[in-house]
Order: C-alpha cells, then sequence, then structure tokens
C-alpha cells in the first residue's frame, strides 16, 4: 500500500433551496420563519431608500421585515441592483438571505435543515487505500465535518475519528472548504 493518496475525490455541498429563518413571532409561540420565494419591498422616503426582505411566519403566516437597507441615498444604490429589487431576483434574494450580515442585523439565524444536499462522485475505492476527499462548498452552509462525513461514507459518527485523518477539527462547524484521509476499516 502506498502512503501517498493517489485518488481523491470532489464532495460538494449546496443549497436546494432557501433556508427558514430562525426568529421568534411576535403573533404566535413559532421561532420559525420562511422568506418563501423571496420578495423585496422597496419603500421611498424623499431621497432615501429602504430596502427589505420580506419574511413570513411559517405558523402563522405573520410577515415581518428584514433590513437590507435603511435609510440609503437613492442615488447610492446601482439602477441594476435597485430594479433586481423590484424584480424581485432570485440571486438577488438567495446573496442577501444568505449574507452573514443580514442576519446579524436582523437578529435571526439561518435553519438549513432540508435545503442542502451533499453531491459525492461513485466511489470505487477498493483498491486505493487510502484515499482523500476534498469537500468544497458551493454556498455557505455550515456543517459539522463529522455528520458530513458518516453521511457521505455511509459511516456511524464513532467510526469517523477512527478512520478519517481530517485536516479541520471533527466537530467545529464549518462552511469553508476542508480535506481528509479515508483509512482502511479493520
Ligand atoms: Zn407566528
Amino acid at each position: 500500500m502506498s502512503s501517498q493518496p493517489h485518488i481523491v475525490l470532489p464532495w460538494v455541498v449546496r443549497r436546494t433551496g432557501l433556508p427558514l429563518l430562525s426568529s421568534r413571532c411576535t403573533d404566535c409561540p413559532s421561532r420559525s420563519a420562511t422568506a418563501g420565494e423571496g420578495r423585496f419591498r422597496v419603500n421611498a422616503n424623499g431621497k432615501l431608500l429602504d430596502v427589505w426582505l420580506l419574511a413570513r411566519c411559517t405558523a402563522c403566516g405573520r410577515t415581518s421585515k428584514l433590513t437590507v437597507h435603511e435609510r440609503v441615498p437613492v442615488g447610492s444604490l446601482d439602477p441594476a441592483l435597485l430594479d433586481g429589487y423590484h424584480a424581485n431576483d432570485p440571486e438577488l434574494v438567495a446573496r442577501h438571505l444568505l449574507d452573514p450580515l443580514l442576519a446579524r442585523r436582523n437578529r435571526v439565524t439561518l435553519d438549513w435543515t432540508g435545503a442542502w444536499r451533499l453531491d459525492t462522485p461513485p466511489v470505487r475505492p477498493g483498491d486505493a487505500w487510502p484515499y482523500r476527499v476534498e469537500v468544497t462548498f458551493a454556498d455557505p452552509v455550515p456543517v459539522r465535518p463529522d455528520r458530513l462525513i458518516a453521511r457521505g461514507l455511509g459511516l456511524t459518527r464513532s467510526e469517523v475519528p477512527r478512520r478519517i485523518k481530517c485536516d479541520v477539527p471533527l466537530r467545529r462547524t464549518t462552511s469553508s472548504g476542508f480535506a481528509f484521509l479515508v483509512l482502511p476499516g479493520d
């Protein structure tokens, strides 16, 4: 067996939709809201603009507004960007919703449950232990490496530390690319 891994498998984490928002509803006990298909509201007040992304409580449907721009001079926004807000451009919705600044500013967190997937190529590593996997993120989905690896390889979480040499801490949630080596089982 060579000590140099000669197979590198690319894994990709990507979103399949928009994450939900964890935020407290003011009208009901729910703590979950959705941006739905994504809708902006633009409000002009003299020469100042407010732009919000609208969210809806998943239980009672109450609409809330997530601040995107607050009292910015009309001229400071690129006209193409403004058109995008008026057209509810899905790319623009995703860009703002996934921007950590929006979450911080509006005191919400993203709930990615069921809104992402892991793409793995078909594996035939039988004759090539150990092999290396490089994980990249097409979208900033937060994952715990040990859980992602267990899912991708069909291992139990207790097997992961024995079979994996990872270049980042296994239990620290990340959305940055990382790589790991898969060692043969017993
Ligand atoms: Zn509600």
